[in-house]
Order: C-alpha cells, then structure tokens, then sequence
C-alpha cells in the first residue's frame, strides 16, 4: 500500500494528474496496439464536450483571458484601488484575466504577518499549495520553514510568504511570460503593501518576475539587488535557489546556507 502511494506521489510529482484509461497500456512494447482505445476516445470525447460547455457558460471570461494587453490593463487598474492585503485578495479572487484560474482549485494568495520584515516570493503553487489553498505547505514549503527557522524566521511572526502566480499551472508546468506578466501587477502591489525591509526571492522564475531580467539564478544568488515599487519605495532583494530544486540537488544546500547567512547580517547584523 505505502508503495503505490508513494508511486502516485512520484507521478503526481512529474505532472501526470489526469487518468486516460481504467487499465495502463505498454505503448512501447514491441508489437503494441497504438491506436487510441475506445476508452481513451470516449474519455477525450467527454473532455471536448466539457470544455465546449464551459467555453458556453464563461464567454465573457474567455475572452478576456484571450487578451493579453486588455486584461493586464484590467490587472494593473484593479490593483491600484486595493488600499490593504484583504482588499486586493478580494479583487484577484474576482479576476479572470489570467486562464489559469479556470484549471486551478484555488487562488492561493500570500500568507503569513502582513507587516512582516522579510518577504518570501516564490514561483507558483504546487498540487498540495492547490488542494489546501495556501503557498509552501507540500515538500518545498516544508524545507523552506527549516531554512527560515535556521535563521530565525518563521511564517507566522516574521515572515510574509507568496508567488508570483497565485494559481497553479497545469502539472507545474513553467509559467508562461504572458500569465507572469498578467500576475505581475498584484505581486508588484502585494509587496508595496506589506513594504518589507528585504525580498527574499526563491528561484530563477520569482527572481526574473520581480527584477525583471533574464539571468540564471546561478548569477543572482547570493547577491543584494535592489527593487523598486510602482510609489518609488528602494527595498533590497537577495535571490537563492527554489527549495524544490533543493530537494533534487542537495549539493546546492552549501550556497543556499551561505545565502541565507547573508539574509541574517543584512537583517541582524550577525
Ligand atoms: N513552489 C513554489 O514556488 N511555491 C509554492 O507555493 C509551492 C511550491
């Protein structure tokens, strides 16, 4: 039993969450039938059908995601007349300028003290940040509470935790520059008003998001690179490696420690 859990966490992991057939079929083995089985057509017929049918019942809302340019507009207008963290959850809940709300289970907005010193920004939830609506709570979330913990911070009192995008992409696929940017102007708002003394940016995606460059994370890490909000506020960044990549490289745990070293002198002094 602990094994076929652990086999759906691996294929859960690797973005296959969608079932095709009640039996597995061997499309590689010698001699297989690869022509799609009455099943997976039905089950594909029945995927059209209900997507045709959710097209039907949200035109507005699919047009609208369509348009880049107009719902980034929309975006950037709604964030401007949110003047608290509640309010501006409340106007990204009703947002539907971005289609990956329309595959996602949750909008998972950030957490933790609103007036926090230390900002944490990440990519884009996961499966479990989806199901239980809430940033960091599966395996990347759990090593990052070590992390912060290692230097004395925690989501609860000193932290603010969030993503760039609020809504997961389909099996964590890597966002696209257009949901980045369409997401960008409630992240960029988020930050203005928890105005935090440092953002703390885990991996190339948030680092790229928020900086607003294309270079490796390799190259950003470890250094103190300076972000300013849309009202003019200078607040000091320092970008590390993702926990998830963490987790797949623990080599690279040296340089996130040094890192997060550096976070704790800029903080404390020590
Ligand atoms: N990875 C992220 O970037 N964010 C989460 O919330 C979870 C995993």
């Amino acid at each position: 039993m602990e094994n076929i859990s652990e086999i759906l966490k691996w294929y859960s992991l690797s973005g296959v969450d969608e079932i095709c057939a009640d039996s597995p079929q061997n499309i590689l083995a010698v001699g297989a039938d690869h022509t799609i089985s009455a099943e997976v057509k039905r089950r594909q017929d029945i995927t059209r059908v209900a997507q045709e049918n959710a097209a039907a019942v949200r035109p507005a809302t699919t047009l609208l995601a369509q348009s880049n340019s107009e719902a980034l507009n929309n975006a950037r207008e709604a964030c401007r007349n949110a003047d608290s963290l509640e309010q501006l959850q409340q106007i990204l809940s009703g947002f539907e300028g971005c289609s990956l709300k329309f595959s996602a289970n949750s909008t998972v907005f950030g957490y933790g003290n609103p007036k926090a010193e230390v900002m944490v920004i990440g990519e884009a939830p996961g499966a479990e940040e989806d199901r239980l609506g809430k940033p960091f709570v599966g395996r990347s979330g759990q090593l990052l509470d070590k992390m912060l913990a290692s230097i004395g911070l925690n989501r609860e009192e000193n932290c603010y935790i969030t993503n760039v995008l609020p809504w997961r992409p389909p099996g964590n696929r890597t966002p696209t520059d257009a949901e980045v940017a369409v997401c960008l102007p409630f992240l960029r708002r988020q930050i203005e008003l928890v105005n935090p003394r440092i953002i703390f940016l885990l991996g190339a995606s948030a680092a790229n998001a928020v900086l607003d460059n294309t270079d490796s994370i390799s190259n950003l890490r470890g250094k103190f690179i300076d972000y300013t909000t849309d009202t003019g506020i200078v607040i000091p960044t320092l970008s590390s490696f993702h926990p998830a990549f963490l987790l797949r490289s623990a080599a690279q745990k040296a340089k996130a420690w040094s890192d997060l070293l550096r976070l704790r002198r800029k903080l404390y002094g020590k």
